[in-house]
């Protein structure tokens, strides 16, 4: 079949969870035995979001490939279970680059290089790029901010060219807000009608309305908007809030979301899509009854995004272990050895998380300490991973001033060091060691076990790395570095085998974990704690 194109646009605010409809859109056409893949186009000018803090753009999610991206990657992934590249997510900034890049070199040919149709053309040949490459019947592309922001011209003009081009194959769903307001007890259609307006102002009619709400939206009210804005009826499709994420797609599905889309590309509209492992998922998730409490120590507790990948990885282990989750944020500035066992000890497992800088590493060490010396089930991802080595440098190896080159470079005890391959560079964008790397297991270790293989492949992104000067040491008192890469030898995973579970991942395995696929070490991170928590609780 050719690649049909659905673009997905918002209206009246951000944070509409474009993400989300374009992943439950994807997660139903796979389902039905399509090949989807999800993109993202970003209105912002930086070329990737890796070089923003997560207080402005919450959690930097890195694909397979080492492209730095858009935390809508994430659920592209989790709700799809196909990775996604460099391809799938593209800024203003790449765009403009590429296109100043060109002019540079001369090919253009001696012409004026103008927003259309130069950045317009730049667009639509990355809007096509995973389609031309034959391995896609569906490409989604959402377009990343709200209709009417100066930023996003650009993009809306290059969707509008594009079903004039595509004709068929091409389609634009629009999603909206509609407001309830108590004082009058009324949900809202305006903003809608005005939104669809400034759409087809740029020249594009939407073909299907996703309404997000949080009240139901009677069926009077929808066909009012269907008429006002050109809809046709059916296609006017609500997203009522839900507990979860994941079931999404479900309530998608039950409005015919995925048969309006093949109607209207001229697909055959055949038997449903085979759902059966999401269901297994939300079954368990429905059912779990008992509850384990993970304590998450970080710097970002108090922004839900920061740690997005994570919290999933967590939410979807939990359900695979039959448990509601729990997770508590212990902001690691506030950790200190007076507040720690009172913080601490209600918990099932803790979560050491990744970060930059000094700030809240004293408390991440004082959390680990304490951790080592309960035996609570403990994880430490990149940082995490880091901070497991220096408490232990410093408080079991006796090397009171051990520390990683970037919080003091000038320490005695660079048991974390910047990485060879890091030491000549200078700019901070898309410089890190970025992307899957493969990892040799010690067999019998935990990490082995957990993953039921000896060689796995998973995401980085990092500078600094475990300094092998002091390995022997380590694995002589107790801490083994039981994964390394092939090729290079850096460690990426340490253990503690004689606790019950103390497994630090230089590597990020947040970044992989699906419904479907989910992580193993998080799988095997949360049965530990369940197991703790039950023997906590018998006592
Ligand atoms: N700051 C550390 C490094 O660059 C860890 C990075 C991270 O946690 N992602 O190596």
């Amino acid at each position: 079949m050719e690649t049909k194109y659905i673009f997905v646009t918002g209206g009246v605010v951000s944070s509409l969870g474009k993400g989300i409809i374009s992943s439950s859109l994807a997660c139903l056409l796979k389902a039905r035995g399509y090949r989807v893949t999800i993109q993202k186009f970003d209105p912002y000018i930086n070329i990737d979001p890796g070089t923003l803090n997560p207080y402005e753009h919450g959690e930097c999610y890195v694909t397979v490939d080492g492209h730095e991206a858009d935390l809508d990657l994430g659920h592209y992934e989790r709700f799809t279970n196909t990775p996604t590249t460099r391809a799938n997510n593209v800024t203003t900034g790449r765009i403009y680059q590429s296109v100043i890049n060109k002019e540079r070199r001369g090919d253009y040919l001696g012409k004026t290089v103008q927003i259309i149709p130069h950045i317009t053309d730049e667009i639509k040949h990355n809007v096509k790029l995973l389609g031309n490459t034959g391995n896609f019947d569906f490409v989604i592309t959402e377009i990343g901010g709200t209709v009417g922001d100066i930023e996003s011209t650009p993009f809306l003009e290059a969707v509008r060219q594009l079903r004039w081009e595509l004709g068929r194959n091409a389609l634009c769903i629009h999603l909206t807000y509609v407001p309830y307001i108590h004082a009058a007890k009324e949900l809202k259609t305006k903003p809608t009608q005005h939104s669809v307006k400034q759409l087809q102002h740029v020249g594009i009619q939407p073909d299907i309305l996703v309404l997000r709400t949080e009240h139901d939206i009677p069926a009077g009210m929808r066909r009012k908007i269907a008429q006002f804005c050109n809809v046709a009826p059916d296609a006017v499709i609500q997203s009522i809030d839900v507990p979860s994420i994941y079931e999404v797609p479900l309530t998608m599905h039950a409005q015919h979301l995925d048969e309006i889309v093949l109607r209207l590309t001229g697909e055959p509209v055949k038997g449903e899509p085979q759902m059966d492992r999401w269901l297994t998922f939300l079954n368990k998730m429905k059912s779990a009854e008992k509850t384990v409490t993970i304590g998450l120590v970080g710097k970002y507790v108090e922004l839900q995004d920061a740690y997005k990948s994570i919290n999933e990885s967590l939410f979807q282990a939990a359900t695979y272990n039959d448990r509601k989750l729990s997770l508590r944020y212990i902001h690691s500035e506030k950790l200190t050895d007076d507040n720690v066992d009172e913080l601490l000890s209600p918990l099932d497992g803790v979560i050491v998380a990744p970060g930059f800088g000094q700030r809240g590493i004293e408390g991440k060490f004082v959390a680990l300490k304490w951790c080592r010396e309960h035996d609570v089930p403990t994880f430490g991802i990149c940082l995490g991973m880091q901070c497991m080595v220096i408490e232990f440098a410093r408080n079991v190896l006796g090397l009171p001033e051990a520390n990683s080159t970037e919080m003091n470079p000038a320490t005695p005890d660079n048991v974390i060091d910047l990485m060879e391959e890091q030491k000549s560079i200078s700019n901070l964008g898309g410089t890190m060691r970025l992307g899957a790397y493969d990892c040799e297991l010690r067999p019998g270790s935990r990490a082995a076990q957990a993953y039921g293989t000896t060689h796995v492949s998973e995401r980085h992104r990092h500078r600094f790395e475990f300094n092998n000067d002091y390995r022997a040491r380590f694995e002589e008192a107790g801490m083994q570095c039981v994964g390394e890469n092939p090729k290079s030898h850096l460690v990426e995973v340490v253990e503690i085998p004689a606790l019950r579970w103390f497994v630090g991942t230089q590597y990020h395995p947040e970044y992989s974990s699906t419904v479907e696929n989910p992580g193993p070490l998080f799988l095997d991170f949360v049965k530990a704690a369940v197991a703790y928590g039950e023997e906590r609780q018998s006592k």
